[in-house]
């Protein structure tokens, strides 16, 4: 049998066939995956293919083959140095949930993390929310945000989840798809999934980001199946993706419209900081990339943890 993990415990994966029933799954042995080392071998998002098995009077479901993941995200544990958890595997988007204030969320913010998705293969939708309250100076700079990375190719929308105001938009893009939605804690996630299915509660919202700092917290992530179908995983008290590790010279090339210049550049593994001849750098005094931009790509390479408001483009 086949079908696709939407629960994991550790031990327990909870299995959903194609025909909507749920098995209760367990591996056999040691189970590795190549490639990756990780905590868990088995996410929530994965395609498996299990047998059962008779034991005694009872039917045991065991998990024979997983299926090669689309892309996956993972998580660092901060304790033990250097183990990898699989968070979730086989997302279709990411929905990154952006707000002026209350809180903040800052472009070095925004950037890392759309590196991140570049990075893992993982489309990301920008939302803008809080449309509601912003004043006419807040509106400009929303208005700013939204052009830069529409620009860039990053599809965005502007939403005001509490008043559901656009939220027809996001149902949309949703419709047949495994979404996650990401954002600083009080950004509005869990009105954002409330307004999409009413009574669904997120566990993200229920547990604090300070509970879960520095801590290696078995977090579970959880997939549900919405009315309209829509898939979305759930994953408690992670506001962003776990950080990839990247080489140097790679962090470029997740900036969409670095790359895109990338080849007219003098030396073919310029790092657009001090070579001569270098594209990206001129386009960026032609006002062609923003500074934004080139701040956030600057802090990744030389790993300044400096946040930046939004409202650079008065510059
Ligand atoms: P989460 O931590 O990301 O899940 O954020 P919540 O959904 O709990 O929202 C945090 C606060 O922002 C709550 O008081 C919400 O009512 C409020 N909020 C969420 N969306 C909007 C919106 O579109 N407009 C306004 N004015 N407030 C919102
Ligand atoms: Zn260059």
């Amino acid at each position: 049998m086949q079908g696709i993990v939407y629960k994991s415990t550790g031990s327990w994966y909870t299995v959903r066939t194609e025909d909507g029933s749920f098995y209760e799954c367990r591996i056999k042995g040691k189970f590795r995956i190549k490639g990756i080392k990780s905590t868990n071998p088995i996410a929530v998002g994965d395609e498996v293919v299990f047998d059962l098995t008779k034991v005694g009077d009872e039917s045991v479901a065991i998990i024979s083959e997983i299926k090669p993941r689309k892309n996956y995200i993972i998580r660092k544990s901060v304790k033990l140095s250097k183990q990898t958890h699989i968070i979730a595997a086989n997302l279709d988007q990411v929905f990154l949930l952006i707000t002026l204030n209350n809180p903040p969320t800052f472009t070095s913010f925004i950037d890392r993390f759309l590196v991140t998705a570049e990075a893992y293969d993982i489309p990301v939708v920008l939302l803008f929310n809080k449309m509601d309250v912003y004043d006419k100076d807040e509106m400009v700079e929303v208005e700013y945000l939204v052009n830069l990375y529409r620009e860039i190719g990053y599809h965005c929308l502007e939403i005001a989840a509490k008043e559901w105001e656009n939220v027809e938009a996001v149902r949309d893009l949703m419709k047949d798809r495994v979404s996650m939605f990401a954002g600083h804690s009080g950004v509005g996630k869990s009105t954002l999934v409330n307004a999409l299915e009413p009574g669904l509660k997120l566990k993200t919202a229920e547990i604090s980001e300070q509970h879960l700092q520095g801590q290696h917290t078995t977090t579970f992530a959880e997939m549900y199946d919405l009315s309209f179908g829509a898939r979305i995983i759930d994953t408690p008290g992670i506001k962003g993706f776990g950080i990839v590790d990247m080489e140097e010279d790679e962090i470029g090339d997740y900036f969409p419209e670095f790359f895109r210049l990338k080849s007219e550049c003098k030396f073919n593994n310029c790092l657009h900081m001090d070579e001569p001849k270098c594209a990206v750098k001129n386009a960026l005094e032609n006002n062609e990339i923003a500074w934004s931009r080139y701040r956030s790509y600057i802090q990744m390479i030389t790993g300044e943890e400096e946040n930046y408001r939004t409202d650079i483009y008065k510059e």
